[in-house]
């Protein structure tokens, strides 16, 4: 194709033609949930931008090996070595096992995850299967001299790693800022410097979720993981690495030290960040107490919202911004996303059922064109919206007559709507649109049903059978019954 992906870089804060490592194959981890709770909007953003991402590299011919992680194991409460696992306290609160609430957790964001159409990652590894691979990346930087051994447990070295290299690169912080907005944390006197992190961490005798280590029983810090499983299943260097922006610092940053003080560089090509999203121009957050999970999006039963929003509604308010700008959720922000998606998915109807006629005279030219150079702008998922909606109008002035399209013109318009509605953006008609019409199907045969009735009591034999018969060559089965005829699909 002759225009090229383009794709920001957080790493170089600009736009940059994305040439894979090891064309066609393309390697792409992102980092997923941590599962003690169920999945909230803060999860359906950074899971739907890259699964639109996945869904484009494949649609763009590449071989995509998609890695999302599972992490359920060594994420503290306040994101630093502070604070019980989360996990561990989730599963002391509930008095189960914390694979307990690993496994219903996991199960549930799946469910969400397939509600939003978003596609399963090629691997879901979860940290706790990895321990081994996370002790040898702790041996490695221990050897390198970057990390050092404190009372069981194993701290990086962020002074001397920034020597040698730069800390900071990510976030474009330096050691002072990092230091400066460090708090005074639990283990503090283990370590050497405030802005150290912890790689292994010797669990206290309450803690039950251990493993063995040439340091202590204890367990992995959070940012060993992405490092040690995007290697193992990416290779020591690879495409793209994601997240939501709050990922950035520290758990990103630690990753790219992690990397290059066990393999001697760089590991991930290209940085790609989605942003937040705000809750009636309010950031989400436990402070604030408004993390609305999925499940109460889907049925409407947080406080704040007047009506349920179904999965799609949601995945298609989401992709009309552009994944680095904020997203602010309100009801009426949502009802204008909702009417605006059955638009596009009423069009998609009218387009199948148009009559091509022998020329084009609507203005349709250049939609797929314009789509690609779209997605190539580094996703831009708002603006393919926008000229679906252009479609969208062209389509319903050919229903109306106003304008024309020829045969081989409706077969690209169905081809490139499909692509990009479908395919690529990932929208899906959903089970609520088909039950509506299933419904009303189910009426016009109740209708044939009412007339063979009118039918038998005019004793106008040949009319009621001919309505049974006709009804039991489609599938319906036809039943008359002392409680009157009932009916049944077949099929
Ligand atoms: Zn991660």
């Amino acid at each position: 194709m002759e225009n090229k992906l383009m794709i920001y870089n957080t790493l170089s804060r600009k736009k940059e033609v994305f040439e894979p490592l090891h064309a066609p194959n393309v390697g792409l981890y992102v980092c997923g949930p941590t599962v003690y709770g169920d999945a909230h909007l803060g999860h359906a953003r950074p899971a739907i931008t890259f699964d639109v991402l996945f869904r484009y590299l494949m649609a763009l011919g590449y071989k995509v090996r998609y890695v999302r992680n599972i992490t359920d194991v060594g994420h503290l409460e306040h994101d630093a070595d502070e604070g019980e696992d989360k996990i561990a306290k989730k599963a002391r609160l509930e008095q189960l096992e914390p694979m307990e609430v690993v496994q219903h957790y996991t199960l549930r964001y799946h469910k969400a995850m397939e509600a939003l159409n978003v596609l399963p990652p090629s691997i879901e590894p979860h940290a706790s299967g990895h321990i081994i691979e996370q002790i040898k990346l702790v041996q490695e930087i221990l050897d390198n001299g970057f990390a050092y051994e404190s009372k069981g447990s194993v701290y990086f070295d962020v002074a001397k790693y920034d020597k040698a290299h730069h800390y900071g690169i990510l976030s474009g912080r330096n050691l002072d800022d990092v230091l400066n907005t460090t708090r005074e944390l639990d283990g503090q006197d283990e370590k050497r410097n405030p802005a150290d992190f912890a790689l292994w961490k010797c669990a206290q005798p309450e803690h039950i979720m251990r493993w063995p280590s040439p340091w202590s029983d204890g367990f992995p810090g959070w940012h060993c993981e992405c490092t040690a499983m995007g290697r193992k299943y990416l290779g020591e260097q690879f495409d793209i690495h994601g997240g939501g922006m709050d990922l950035i610092f520290p758990h990103h940053e630690c990753e790219i030290a992690q990397g290059v003080a066990s393999m001697g560089k760089p590991v991930v090509k290209y940085w790609m960040h989605n942003n937040m999203i705000t809750i009636n121009g309010q950031k989400m957050g436990k402070s604030y107490n408004n993390f609305i999970n999925l499940s109460q999006f889907f049925d409407g039963s947080y406080p704040l919202l007047q009506q349920p929003y179904s999965p799609m509604t949601i995945r298609f308010f989401i992709l009309q911004a552009h994944y680095r700008s904020t997203v602010d959720f309100g009801n009426e922000a949502l009802q204008a996303a909702e009417k605006g998606l059955q638009r596009l998915m009423d069009a998609w109807n009218t387009l199948n059922n148009l009559v091509p006629g022998s020329e084009t005279t609507a203005n349709i030219a250049g939609l797929r064109e314009k789509c690609y150079e779209a997605m190539n702008d580094d996703l831009n998922t708002a603006q393919v919206i926008s000229h679906l909606f252009d479609a969208s109008r062209a389509i319903n002035q050919i229903a109306d007559k106003k304008t024309t399209i020829n045969s081989a013109d409706l077969e690209e318009l169905k081809k490139t709507f499909h692509l990009f509605a479908f395919d690529i953006l990932g929208l899906k008609e959903e089970r609520g649109n088909n039950t509506g019409r299933e419904e009303a199907f189910g009426k016009v045969v109740d209708m044939l049903l009412a007339q063979r009735q009118a039918a038998k009591a005019a004793k106008d034999w040949a009319t009621c059978d001919r309505i049974r018969d006709e009804l039991s060559a489609l599938g319906f089965e036809i039943k008359d019954g002392k409680e009157g005829t009932t009916w049944k699909l077949n099929r």
